[in-house]
């Protein structure tokens, strides 16, 4: 079974992929995190990809289309998309990546938030260098401040974080990913679930039940 995550920064797909991984065995495909691994290693991708996301907009469609495609050859099922599709264009051609690999998506679900509740959460948030697990200055202090309670890696500020970026992002993705909302209803893949005002863990057991898993 493959899963598609959708919602706006913050929105919580990150560590909602997180906990069905653990739980389900899944595994999780973060665009964000493949190219911020690509950005650290200094590759070409990473090179090009750090351009856009410094700005908080994102990499072109055919850069990252070709990056999931070679991730697809190794592992085309059992995944959880956190991040991608982000466009009509990425989104079809993972219908036809999948479809070539005789796979497909079985569940989008889209994580509805407010802005408002959106932009508490990202200009609090904090990153585990190692992990990538995510805590919160203020809602989800960490036992020491800035180390990760699971690894006792670094907690940073992500560089698209900031104020500024914050905005723009939210923008892009009520511009280019929302439309996605009505491309999967069409298709009857669409679970919607709200994500307001409950923890991570009522949160993953509602998304749980409504998947049937
Ligand atoms: P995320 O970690 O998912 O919030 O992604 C961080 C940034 O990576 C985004 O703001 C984009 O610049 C870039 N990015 C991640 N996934 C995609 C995607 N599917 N399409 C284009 N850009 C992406």
């Amino acid at each position: 079974m493959n899963i598609l995550l959708i919602g706006a920064p913050g929105s919580g797909k990150g560590t909602e992929s997180e906990l069905l991984s653990k739980e389900y065995n899944f595994t999780q495909l973060s665009t964000g995190d493949l190219f911020r691994t690509n950005i650290s290693n200094k590759t070409k991708l990473g090179l090009k990809a750090q351009e856009y996301m410094t700005k908080g907009i994102y990499v072109p469609d055919d850069v990252t289309n070709d990056m999931v495609k070679d991730y697809l050859q190794t592992k085309n099922s059992g995944l959880i998309f956190d991040g991608y599709p982000r466009t009509l264009d990425q989104a079809k051609a993972l219908d036809q990546m999948l479809s070539d690999l005789n796979q497909k998506l079985d569940y989008v679900v889209h994580i509805d938030v407010k802005e408002s509740v959106l932009l508490q959460r990202l200009s609090g948030r904090l990153v585990c260098e190692v992990c990538k697990r995510s805590f919160h200055k203020i809602n989800r202090k960490p036992k020491v401040e800035n180390v990760c309670d699971f690894d006792g890696g670094k907690l940073i500020t992500r560089e698209d974080d900031q104020e500024d970026k914050i905005k723009v992002r939210l923008k892009v993705y009520n511009e280019q990913t929302s439309p996605l909302i009505n491309y999967y209803r069409e298709q009857n893949k669409l679970v919607e679930v709200d994500g307001n005002v409950k923890s991570a863990i009522d949160f993953h057991k509602e998304l749980v039940e409504a998947l049937k898993l």
